[in-house]
């Protein structure tokens, strides 16, 4: 097998500059290709109880591997004093993510918190998390009455087996769907069911997804599998490309395209001809949608990536925890927007992991989702 290089965080990151004389935000901050910045994931851990092969496999982290130690994470003061800067800059979306979010102690504690940030344009902010639905069952109410407005749940397949192998600690579909169930009745809605489709591993679980989704209250969406990090050996023959899941899809149950809810949308919109519902596509490999990419991460460690497959992060918190004022912090992170020219989906090629030398993307559990 190929070796692995696993970065445990970012060990290339870098301190901003604190640029001196740059406005005061005005929720209009822009980026190198004038794209806004509307999205904040603040992923809260970088633990998860599940391991699946596409995102965390077991042979990478097993029980030697050295995730962040407490004190390394952001702190839920910290978290949201970096909130409500990000929202005075235009942020009016933030989802939290991880790792598994659920498994952060008291995560209700910082949902109250952001939940009580104005936004910059005094519309109400949109808060959610994606989580694998282990845990929601228990903490969906908690989460509802702390002021989440909703939430996202991944489920790669309908067939137990095919799931329990997915994500690799023998966790059933039916708890999955226990959670989401749990979810809706608390409120958490309109919830929706990601699948991350693997060609040769979950594509035969396509229809059986849209058939158990069709006729329900949630939204399905069928995600590429993407060659995020350095340790799930991606390769594009394993990516189903969405143009493909849509004609399977179709060729069962008619399907009609929709107009995207927000400029941005990452999915791409189809409703069964019989009204049956509607399914999303999420096409980060074939159809890239950097050109409307408005999105930032926080790291668990509280560096701020402005790219998905960024190599390198800027390390908000070593400005924080140096005592730096909110003033200082608003001028990094607009100096680093100002500067921001990713669009890696778009100028991807096959296999990409390994091919500039010595540069190694970071993994999807650390940064989020
Ligand atoms: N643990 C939570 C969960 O699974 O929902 C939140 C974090 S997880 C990293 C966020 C999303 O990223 C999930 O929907 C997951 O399926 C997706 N994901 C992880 N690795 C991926 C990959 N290689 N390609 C596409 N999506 C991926
Ligand atoms: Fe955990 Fe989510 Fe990654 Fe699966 S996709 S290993 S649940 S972080
Ligand atoms: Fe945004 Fe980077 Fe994904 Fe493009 S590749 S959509 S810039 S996160």
């Amino acid at each position: 097998m190929a070796e692995k290089i696993i970065m445990l965080s970012d060990a290339r990151s870098r301190i901003p500059a604190v640029p001196a004389l740059l406005a005061l935000p005005d929720g209009r901050l822009a980026d190198a290709l004038a794209r806004p910045l509307q999205d904040l994931r603040i992923s809260v851990t970088d633990r998860c109880n599940f391991r699946c092969v596409y995102c965390m496999p077991k042979e990478v982290f097993d029980k030697d591997y050295a995730y962040l130690p407490h004190a390394a994470l952001l702190s839920f003061e910290e978290i949201t004093r970096m909130a409500r800067i990000f929202i005075a800059h235009g942020v009016e979306k933030i989802r939290l993510t991880g790792g598994e979010p659920l498994l952060r102690k008291n995560l209700e504690e910082l949902v109250s918190m952001l939940r009580a940030l104005p936004t910059a344009s005094g519309r109400p902010l949109d808060l959610t998390l994606t989580t694998n639905g282990s845990l929601l069952a228990r903490k969906a109410q908690v989460l509802k009455d702390a002021g989440l407005d909703r939430v996202t749940v991944s489920l790669d397949a309908m067939d137990d087996a095919t799931f329990r192998s997915m994500n690799d600690v023998d966790f059933s579909v039916a708890d999955v769907l226990e959670g989401i169930d749990a979810a809706h009745a608390a409120g958490l809605g309109p919830i929706k069911v990601n699948m991350v489709v693997k060609r040769g591993v979950n594509d035969d679980q396509i229809l059986p997804m849209a058939r158990h989704f069709r006729n329900t209250p949630y939204v399905l969406r069928f995600i590429e599998y993407m060659d995020v990090g350095a340790s799930n050996g991606w390769n594009m023959m394993e990516v189903v490309s969405s143009g493909e899941v849509v004609e399977r899809i179709g060729a069962e149950m008619a399907l009609e395209p929709i107009d995207p809810n927000y400029v941005g949308e990452t999915a791409a919109r189809w409703r069964y001809a019989d009204g049956s519902g509607e399914i999303g596509v999420i096409s980060s490999v074939t159809q890239a949608f950097c050109a409307d990419c408005s999105r930032a991460r926080l790291s668990t460690e509280g560096k701020l990536y402005t790219c998905l497959f960024a190599s390198r992060g800027h390390d908000l918190r070593a400005l924080m925890r140096d005592g730096r004022s909110d003033a200082e912090l608003s001028n990094a992170i607009a100096g680093v927007w100002h500067k921001r020219a990713d669009r890696y989906s778009e100028t991807r090629t096959i296999n990409t992991d390994g091919l500039v030398p010595g540069v190694r993307k970071v993994e999807m559990s650390y940064i989020g989702g």
